[in-house]
């Protein structure tokens, strides 16, 4: 790499992401922001999304206000605080109120229903208004074919694209992985995930207002397989459950997230569940349920002009809450290493850099989500750094400053004496 950090005229490059989901929407905001030519290849019409919720921790919202996201547009609830529940009488046994979070993290920790943000962030990527230029959604283009080395794709409807660089952003089960040489190792969880929503006005029917106006995301069980996950979303006109429970009790064999079932399925599934929740699950609406899988780490996540991001380079157990904000926090890292500032560095290094700013960290959540699965104690909010050395935190997560772990990596990397007394500082 080179040793110098002198300015020059920034590049405009030619981006494509393969992938419109919330980690490619997101990877095509902060890159238009940096100035450059944007292209999205989506391998459906738009509107991938499900009716569920989705809550973004600061580490992820930050990103959002970075980018001059109109956050209120897409309806969040404001998160104020966790609620545990007894899992049979549904008596709060703990909370822990979140109250100082703006001051500590300097965002909301915003709840919204999937469908909103989605939405939101298209037209954000996609709009004329905002900084640099718009970027373009091409529909109907499923990425088959990828040359790392010539950022070169070719889609299934016969059409191919040469691009300066590549973003797959093509989700979990993501085939451009493999173009980019990668072999995944996949084992089935011994978890399964029921989702559901209810309107506001069908609870208020059931005599359960209250957990539609509870700004807190509410949980049932946690210490083994069987966990709720509820909280309000989209101006709290939305309540949204997410259900946790043993594979074995159904043995489904379909893969993906959009599974139908019925209320009584879902009652049944919990017995001695809190008997408001049994009632709320049988008025649900939109009921599905997905397998789960577990995703080692991979070894690598960029190989020529291309690299992965979102759920295609870190899917993870939904635990932690973190797996949107992950891919936020990657296109965060896109968009500060494509920025006039590194302008010095070549599209091969920001790609290296970006792999040595984000893998590690984006492994520990990864790997910490695992251990959240059948322990809350391991869930940030719930955890603590005393309980058990190494435990993921809050503070970790939500106040992380990416701009100045950049900007050492960068610096560590171009000073060739920073890198050699980094390493002597590093020897025992
Ligand atoms: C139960 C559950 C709850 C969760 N809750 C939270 C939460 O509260 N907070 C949080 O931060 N995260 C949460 N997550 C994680 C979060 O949902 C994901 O990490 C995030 O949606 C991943 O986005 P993505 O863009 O990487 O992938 P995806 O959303 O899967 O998008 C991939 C896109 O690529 C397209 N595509 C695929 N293949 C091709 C191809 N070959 N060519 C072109 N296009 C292609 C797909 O059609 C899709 O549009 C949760 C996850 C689960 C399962």
């Amino acid at each position: 790499m080179p040793a110098t950090t002198e300015t020059r005229p920034a590049p405009s490059y030619n981006i494509a992401i393969i992938g419109s989901g919330l980690g490619g929407l997101s990877a095509a905001i902060a890159l238009r922001r940096a100035g450059h030519h944007v292209t999205i290849y989506e391998r459906h019409d738009f509107g991938g999304e499900v009716g569920a919720s989705l809550s973004l921790a600061s580490n992820g919202s930050r990103f959002l206000q970075e980018w001059a996201v109109d956050i209120p547009s897409a309806k969040p609830v404001v998160l104020r605080s966790l609620i545990m529940h007894d899992w049979s009488s549904g008596d709060v046994s703990a909370r822990y109120p979140l109250g100082d979070y703006r001051e500590r993290f300097g965002t909301d920790y915003n709840n919204f229903h999937r469908i909103d943000l989605h939405k939101h962030l298209k037209d954000v990527a996609t709009a004329e208004a905002g900084q640099g230029p718009p970027a373009q959604l091409r529909v109907w283009h499923k990425a088959v074919r990828l040359d790392p080395g010539e950022g070169k794709i070719a889609f299934d409807n016969g059409a191919e694209a040469v691009h300066d660089a590549v973003v797959c952003a093509d989700g979990i089960r993501s085939q451009m992985r493999e173009q980019l040489g990668i072999a995944p190792q996949v084992t089935p969880s011994t978890s399964c995930c029921y989702r559901c929503i209810i309107s506001t006005a069908k609870l208020r029917q059931l005599g359960l207002q209250e957990f539609a106006d509870n700004s807190a995301i509410e949980f049932w069980g946690g210490k083994g397989i069987d966990k709720i996950v509820m909280s309000p979303c989209s101006n709290h006109d939305v309540v949204s459950c997410y259900c946790f429970y043993p594979a074995e009790k159904n043995n489904l064999k379909e893969d993906g997230w959009n599974i139908s079932s019925t209320g009584e399925n879902l009652a049944a599934t919990f017995p001695d569940l809190d008997e408001r929740l049994r009632l709320l699950f049988r008025a649900a609406e939109d009921i599905k349920m997905w397998r789960l899988y577990n995703h080692e780490p991979y070894p690598y996540w960029v190989s020529g002009r291309c690299c992965l991001l979102g759920d295609a380079a870190h899917p993870m157990m939904p635990d932690q809450s973190q797996g949107a904000c992950m891919a936020l926090e990657d296109a965060g890292a896109l968009g500060i290493l494509f920025s006039a500032k590194y302008a010095h560095l070549s599209i091969p290094e920001k790609l290296q850099l970006y792999e040595l700013e984000r893998k590690p960290r984006a492994t520990r959540v990864q790997e910490s989500s695992r251990r959240a699965r059948t322990d809350i104690t391991e869930r940030i909010g719930w955890s603590s750094a005393n309980d058990r050395l190494g435990k993921l935190t809050i503070e970790e997560v939500c106040g992380y400053d990416m701009h100045s772990h950049i900007a050492e990596l960068v610096e560590r990397f171009t000073n060739p004496s920073a890198r050699s007394a980094a390493n002597d500082a590093q020897q025992p």
